[in-house]
Parts: structure tokens; C-alpha cells; sequence
């Protein structure tokens, strides 16, 4: 019989500290009477929380001319935006709350800073998301994003390049991609922005996912952070499942694992990991 005690739920699964911070702000905003809230773009990539925001008037936008009630205050979420964006937001006439992730900031601060030197910026990244598009527009008119290091090798000669990462990178595909971009270059610097929380986040699931037979990740099937978690994950264990809740979890390599790990995307709420793990626990002592 399996035994419940060789379920480890991870110490860093959950929200991030800058998606905990842009969705506290917006709560307190609604607390303090504040409504409308809008954002712009979802705040975060998870259907259970979007959900609850809705039902506090909390929505999501793509432009300020799209809010409904134009007394109501926007919100620009952690991913951060592009600096041309900011201005028509900020002139927008209505209130603004800037909840832009610190450590995304500082991503967009290396760029700002190489950009002005002339350095062209080279993005590891995902192209369409929202943090990366944002990144762009500090660029200068200057930058090219790659997903790793195969389309590094398209890549032209550059003068100068100054090589980051979307903040939430795979460490191990940054340098990779990093070391093809010095060979398109003259002059190449590399600025690790890979945040700490994720380093964190990583450095623990690998250590914990190649243990287990069995990874259980949590999180939004539409969420960048969480797929990348389950891939990473997909290399390291023998069996992976990926669920946004309790209900989708596969009985059967539940009860045959021997050992069991949970973690969750940075975008996934504690009391769904809360409730996928009882429930994990609850199917073991069946
Ligand atoms: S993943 Fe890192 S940089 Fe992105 S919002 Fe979270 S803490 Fe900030």
C-alpha cells in the first residue's frame, strides 16, 4: 500500500512574488472601494483566479479605451509593458497602478541602459508573451527575441549585443543560447535577468523531480510558466501529469508511485495546490 508520507508538495510552488504582489495590490484596490479595477491583459494565466477576480469587478482590458467606466483605475500586471504603451496609459486620464514586477523592471532597466550605447539587445525568450513583448519596447528599435539556441544560429553579425532572458528562462537554455549569440558578434555581454524566484523554483525541481516516479504539476494549461515547469519536469522523472485541478488527477500512477512530487507554475494559486495534494493524499490511503 502506498504510503501518504512520500508525497512532498514543493516549497516554491505557487505565486511568485511578483504575481502575489500585483494581485494583492488590485484586491486592495477593490477593498477600498475602487471600482471598477482594471488590468491590462490578465493578471495572471489561471482560469479558478480570473474567475474570482470577475466576480469582484476586476477585468481584464488590452487599452484604456476599452474600460466601460472611465472613473475606474488600471492596472498595469507584473509582466510590465512597453514604454510607449505606459504613455498612453498614463494619459489615458484615468488612475493608474503601476504593478509592474521589481525584477522585471530591473530586466527592462539592463536593456534601457545597453540600448543607449548602441548595444543590439538579443531576448531569450517567448516572442508573444506579454513580459517579452514589454522588453521589446526598451530595446530601442534594437532587439531580436530567439527561443534558444537553434534560431540563435539565424542570427546576423552584430557590433555589439547584449544578450537577456525572459525573467521566468530555463537556465540551462539562457547560456546555451547565449554562447551561439557570441559567435554573431564582435562585442557580446550577457545579462542574466532570470529572476531568483525562478532560479529557486528550478534548482528545487530538479533536484525533487528526478527523485520521484511520479511529478504532479499544477497550474494553467495556458500558462508559459507552468508548460515550461511541466517540460522541464518531463525530462527529469518518469511519468508527469499536468493538471489545472484536483478533478483531472489519474488515479492509477497515483496509487503505483513510490514517491510523489507536486509543484506548481508561478501562476497557480495556493489553495488549488492545497486541494490537488489532498486530494493525491486522500487516493493513496484508499
Ligand atoms: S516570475 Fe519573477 S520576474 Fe516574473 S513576476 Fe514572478 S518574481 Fe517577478
Amino acid at each position: 500500500m502506498p504510503n501518504e508520507q512520500d508525497v512532498t508538495v514543493a516549497k516554491c510552488a505557487g505565486f511568485c512574488p511578483g504575481v502575489k504582489r500585483a494581485i494583492d495590490r488590485v484586491l486592495e484596490l477593490e477593498a477600498s472601494g475602487k471600482k471598477p479595477v482594471y488590468t491590462i491583459g490578465p493578471l495572471i494565466h489561471n482560469k479558478q483566479v480570473t474567475d474570482q477576480l470577475n466576480a469582484k469587478q476586476i477585468s481584464a482590458i488590452n487599452h484604456p479605451r476599452e474600460a466601460a467606466d472611465k472613473s475606474g483605475v488600471l492596472v498595469i500586471r507584473a509582466h510590465g509593458i512597453t514604454p510607449s504603451f505606459q504613455q498612453e496609459v498614463e494619459s489615458s486620464g484615468m488612475e493608474v497602478v503601476d504593478a509592474t514586477c521589481p525584477l522585471v523592471k530591473h530586466a527592462q532597466n539592463i536593456i534601457s541602459q545597453f540600448a543607449a550605447q548602441g548595444y543590439h539587445t538579443v531576448i531569450v525568450g517567448d516572442a508573444d508573451h506579454a513580459e517579452v513583448v514589454g522588453l521589446m519596447g526598451y530595446t530601442q528599435g534594437n532587439g531580436t527575441v530567439v527561443s534558444g539556441p537553434e534560431e540563435a544560429k539565424e542570427l546576423p553579425f552584430f557590433d555589439k549585443v547584449n544578450v537577456v532572458s525572459q525573467t521566468t528562462q530555463k537556465e540551462s537554455v539562457f547560456y546555451e543560447t547565449a554562447e551561439e549569440v557570441k559567435k554573431h558578434a564582435a562585442e557580446c555581454k550577457i545579462s542574466n535577468t532570470i529572476c531568483q524566484p525562478t532560479k529557486d523554483r528550478q534548482k528545487e525541481t530538479i533536484e525533487q523531480a528526478q527523485n520521484a516516479d511520479l511529478v504532479i504539476v499544477v497550474g494553467g494549461k495556458h500558462s508559459a510558466n507552468t508548460a515550461r515547469l511541466a517540460l522541464l519536469c518531463k525530462g527529469l522523472s518518469h511519468a508527469v501529469q499536468h493538471v489545472e485541478t484536483e478533478e483531472e488527477l489519474e488515479e492509477g500512477p497515483i496509487l503505483h508511485a513510490k514517491k510523489i512530487f507536486i509543484t506548481a507554475g508561478a501562476s497557480t494559486p495556493g489553495w488549488v495546490i492545497d486541494r490537488v495534494a489532498a486530494r493525491v493524499k486522500a487516493i493513496r490511503k484508499q
